[in-house]
C-alpha cells in the first residue's frame, strides 16, 4: 500500500528524516488524473532517487477559466492503484487540500518575476496561469524540499518558468525533463484527453501529424506556408478544431525565430470544443 500524506508538516518530516538518513529525493509533482506520461516521470525519478515522491494537487490558481477548474478530472483511487503498480516501496503520494496549499487564501499568489517568459504563446492566452504555477511549485519544493524535481516536455513553457524560479530564487533543486509520451495515434498524452467527445478524439491526431510535417518540410518550404498548411489540416474543412496559435520560437528564449541555426521549437494549442490541447516538438 501506498502511504499517503495530506499534511505539509507530514510530508515535510518524511522527507526530512530519509534525507537524514542519506537518501536521495526525486519529487514528480502532478494534477492527478493520471497516465503513462505521469508514470515515465515517477519511473524516472525511481531510478535516479532512493524514494520518489508524487504530489495530487489540482492547483486553482492556475486556471484561468472557473469551467475548466470545475471539469478538470479527478480520479484519485486510480491514481494510486496506477502507481502501485510502479515500485511502491519507494513511492509516496502528497495530497494536500486547497487550505492546506492556501491557509491564506488565494487572492496574493504570483508575484514572481518570470522575466517575460510568461509574456509569450500560453502565457500571453492565459493570463496568470504562469503565476499560479510558479506559486504552487515553490510551495511544494519548500513542503518536499527534493534532490530532484521531474516535469515534462509536453508543458515546454512550464519547465522554462520552473527552470527559471528554481535559478533566481537559488533552490538546490535540480530540475530534469522528461519526453513526451504520446498515444499510438501520435496524440500527446494529457489528462484532458479524457474529456474529448469520441469524435475529437478519433481525430485528434491531426495535431502532431500536422507538426511532423511541419518538421519534414521545413528545410524545403516557406515558413508561413508551412503554418497556414498546419493549421488547415488540424482544423480540417470540418473547422472540428480551431488553432488558437501556432509558433516556432526559439527554445532556449520561447522568443519567435526561424534562425535554423537556433534551436527551434514549433509549439501550438488547440481547442476541441471546450477542451485545450497543448503540444510542441524539435524541429531539429
Ligand atoms: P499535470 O498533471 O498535467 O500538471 O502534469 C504533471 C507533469 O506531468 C508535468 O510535468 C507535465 O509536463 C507532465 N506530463 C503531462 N503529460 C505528459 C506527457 N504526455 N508526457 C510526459 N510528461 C507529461
Amino acid at each position: 500500500m501506498l502511504e499517503v500524506f495530506q499534511r505539509k508538516s507530514e510530508i515535510f518530516s518524511y522527507c526530512s528524516s530519509h534525507k537524514s538518513m542519506g537518501k536521495t529525493i526525486g519529487f514528480v509533482p502532478t494534477m492527478g488524473a493520471l497516465h503513462t506520461g505521469h508514470l515515465q516521470l515517477a519511473t524516472t525519478a525511481l531510478e535516479q532517487n532512493d524514494l520518489a515522491v508524487v504530489s495530487i494537487f489540482v492547483n486553482p490558481t492556475q486556471f484561468n477559466s472557473e469551467g475548466d477548474l470545475l471539469r478538470y478530472p479527478r480520479q484519485f483511487e486510480q491514481d494510486l492503484k496506477m502507481l502501485e503498480s510502479l515500485d511502491s516501496d519507494k513511492i509516496v503520494v502528497f495530497n494536500p487540500d486547497v487550505q492546506e496549499m492556501y491557509p491564506d487564501g488565494m487572492n496574493n499568489t504570483g508575484t514572481y518575476d518570470l522575466n517575460g517568459i510568461d509574456a509569450v504563446m500560453e502565457g500571453a492566452h492565459r493570463p496568470g496561469h504562469f503565476q499560479g504555477v510558479a506559486t504552487i511549485v515553490h510551495k511544494l519544493f519548500s513542503s518536499v524540499e527534493p534532490h530532484k524535481a521531474y516535469f515534462g516536455e509536453k508543458d515546454f513553457q512550464q519547465l522554462a518558468i520552473i527552470r527559471h524560479i528554481t535559478k533566481s530564487l537559488n533552490l538546490p533543486i535540480d530540475i530534469i525533463s522528461v519526453p513526451t509520451i504520446r498515444e499510438d495515434d501520435g496524440l500527446a498524452k494529457s489528462s484532458r484527453n479524457a474529456l474529448l467527445s469520441e469524435e475529437h478524439r478519433a481525430e485528434a491526431h491531426r495535431i502532431y501529424a500536422a507538426m511532423t510535417k511541419v518538421k519534414k518540410n521545413f528545410d524545403v518550404q516557406k515558413i508561413d506556408d508551412l503554418i497556414e498548411e498546419a493549421i488547415h489540416d488540424i482544423q480540417g474543412s470540418d473547422h472540428l478544431f480551431k488553432v488558437e496559435y501556432i509558433e516556432i520560437v526559439d527554445e532556449n528564449t520561447l522568443r519567435p525565430s526561424t534562425n535554423p541555426h537556433r534551436p527551434l521549437r514549433l509549439f501550438t494549442a488547440v481547442w476541441a470544443n471546450k477542451v485545450r490541447l497543448i503540444d510542441n516538438i524539435s524541429l531539429i
